[in-house]
């Protein structure tokens, strides 16, 4: 499959009951050669609404945080487990991640990224496979081989979590994750064990 017949088939794509709700499908977005794909959880209003991801209050906070990481949004891929929004911002269901999940790994398939950044929990557990909670798994890469393709995942914190701890001392959520997102630009492959 290539680049456009991906976004041809996502944007008609009714595989689950999500697409009832939806107004835009959120195929992701950024350069297609990029090394570096953040994943989050899946759209919310804003993102419903202009088909864009990480458009709404989270998703600027975030990009803000990248800014002030030295990774600039534009330098990256980004895109979600599910790519119509679940209703009232509640968490995709089991169902529905599973019905969307070819789409994520046609998109990792092609992309090919080094390093996969994932937003919150949802994303993290899918990504490695587990259940542990990102509270444990943020702050470190984990090999992991997604779609055939071997990359790097570094897990974050959901941007909405950090709205509610705002707080900039060192060892707050706020500042573990601009550590996290420092780490993107100074790892490759090769550096870790
Ligand atoms: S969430 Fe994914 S699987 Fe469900 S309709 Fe949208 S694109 Fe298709």
């Amino acid at each position: 499959m290539t680049w456009d017949e991906l976004e041809v088939a996502v944007r008609g794509c009714v595989k689950c009951p999500l697409h009832l709700t939806r107004t835009n499908v959120v195929f992701g977005e950024g350069p297609r050669e990029s090394s570096v794909l953040f994943v989050g959880e899946g759209p919310g209003a804003e993102e419903d609404v202009s088909g864009r991801p990480f458009v709404g209050r989270s998703g600027r906070l975030l990009s803000q945080l990248m800014e002030e990481a030295s990774v600039p949004r534009e330098s990256v891929f980004i895109s979600n487990v599910v790519r119509c929004r679940p209703p009232e911002n509640r968490a995709p269901k089991p169902g529905e991640v599973s019905a969307c999940l070819g789409w994520l790994q046609e998109l990792v398939w092609l992309l090919r990224p080094e390093i996969v950044v994932t937003v919150g929990n949802v994303p993290s557990r899918l990504f490695l496979d587990t259940k542990e909670g990102i509270t444990s798994l943020r702050g470190r890469f984990h090999r992991a081989v997604f779609a055939g393709v071997e990359v790097l995942v570094r897990p974050i914190f959901h941007p909405s979590y950090l709205l509610r701890n705002r707080s900039r001392e060192a060892g707050k959520p706020l500042d573990l994750t601009l550590e996290d997102l420092r780490s993107l630009s100074s790892r490759t492959f090769r550096d870790i064990p």
